[in-house]
């Protein structure tokens, strides 16, 4: 994977950077369009970012199922794009009859690779389903379609925010990797220290698939912090400070974004990351550009 950097400001990232010059696999995330137009923009993101020659892209899917048909749509929309496309499924507040023609449907499809996940209940929606945790969902995957899937699951660096304790959350991923996950992508974090720890707690506990990190690119102040409120991911002091003092300026914003999120890509990249996972919120710009300024071999 080798693209040419755009701008003055990459070339000079991309001279100090001591990068080893070694293969990663990047992946993006989308959530299914409602409207036409939205189809329409992810298309051409889609197009975007295969240029990048991603390993995967994703879709996400509604808990409870409310994006069924568009999580799947979506997927095969990807598919036809040429790129490999894995939706997600969340279990919460499903049935194990539900699941099961949920995952028979994404095997007609030829899908062969999928992102399972508890999911979050709606408020209002009280019915926990027959399935309470993601290791019940990567149990129930395997003992249906043995090796048919390739299963990723959620990881987070910065803890779970349901969870009892940190151990307890390491012990919830290690069941779920026992339970037959090929690996795992991460919640996003600007601190790439706690994801170093993660990984290395998680390999002494005999975890040995990769865990990549998810990256969420800037570009908007009052978003990432609702985002970060709701997922418990932290945004340290000086990021949310330097954010809200540019206001309005939103080319502020994508400037120092870009800056800070290349940053740490490079620092994750260069101390082992086996790969990065890009939250895209379905734009491709952002993800786009901070590939560039890292100037990656191709996997
Ligand atoms: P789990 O791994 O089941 O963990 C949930 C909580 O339960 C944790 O606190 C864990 O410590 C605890 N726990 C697990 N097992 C046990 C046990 N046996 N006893 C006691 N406690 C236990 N949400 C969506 O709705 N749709 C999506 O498409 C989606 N995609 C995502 C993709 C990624 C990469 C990530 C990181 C998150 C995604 N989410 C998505 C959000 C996710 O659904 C939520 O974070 C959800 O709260 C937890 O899902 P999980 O699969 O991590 O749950």
């Amino acid at each position: 994977f080798s693209v040419s950097a755009t701008s003055k400001n990459a070339s000079a990232l991309r001279a100090r950077s001591t990068l080893p010059m070694k293969p990663i696999e990047l992946s993006f995330e989308f959530f299914p369009p409602k409207t036409q137009e939205g189809i329409e923009k992810l298309r051409a993101t889609g197009a975007q970012l295969k240029t990048l020659n991603p390993k995967f892209v994703s879709v996400t899917f509604g808990a409870g199922g409310s994006t069924q048909q568009g999580t799947l749509d979506t997927v095969v929309e990807m598919m036809k794009q040429g790129l490999e496309a894995a939706p997600h499924l969340s279990c919460i507040g499903s049935s194990k009859d539900s699941l099961r023609a949920i995952l028979g449907a994404y095997r007609e499809h030829g899908i062969r690779h999928i992102v399972a996940l508890r999911g979050d209940l709606p408020s209002g929606m009280g019915e926990v389903g027959e399935l309470r945790y993601a290791s019940e969902l990567v149990g129930f995957i395997r003992a249906e379609h043995g090796d048919w899937f390739n299963i990723e699951v959620a990881a987070y660096p910065e803890y779970h925010p349901q969870a009892r304790s940190p151990k307890s959350d390491m012990d919830n991923f290690v069941r779920k990797v026992q339970a037959g996950a090929n690996s795992a992508i991460t919640q996003y974090f600007f601190n790439a220290d706690a994801y170093f720890r993660f990984v290395d707690d998680a390999r002494k506990l005999g975890v040995d698939v990769p865990i990549v990190p998810g990256i969420m690119p800037i570009t908007n102040f009052s978003q990432l912090m609702r985002f970060s409120e709701m997922c418990g991911a932290e945004v340290p002091k000086w990021i949310a400070r330097r954010l809200e003092s540019f206001g309005d300026d939103k080319e502020a914003i994508r400037a120092f974004g870009l800056d800070v999120v290349t940053g740490l890509c490079e620092r994750l990249v260069k101390e082992g990351a086996p790969g990065l996972h890009f939250y895209t919120l379905n734009g491709a710009a952002a993800s786009k550009t901070i590939c560039e300024r890292l100037a990656l071999p191709k996997a």
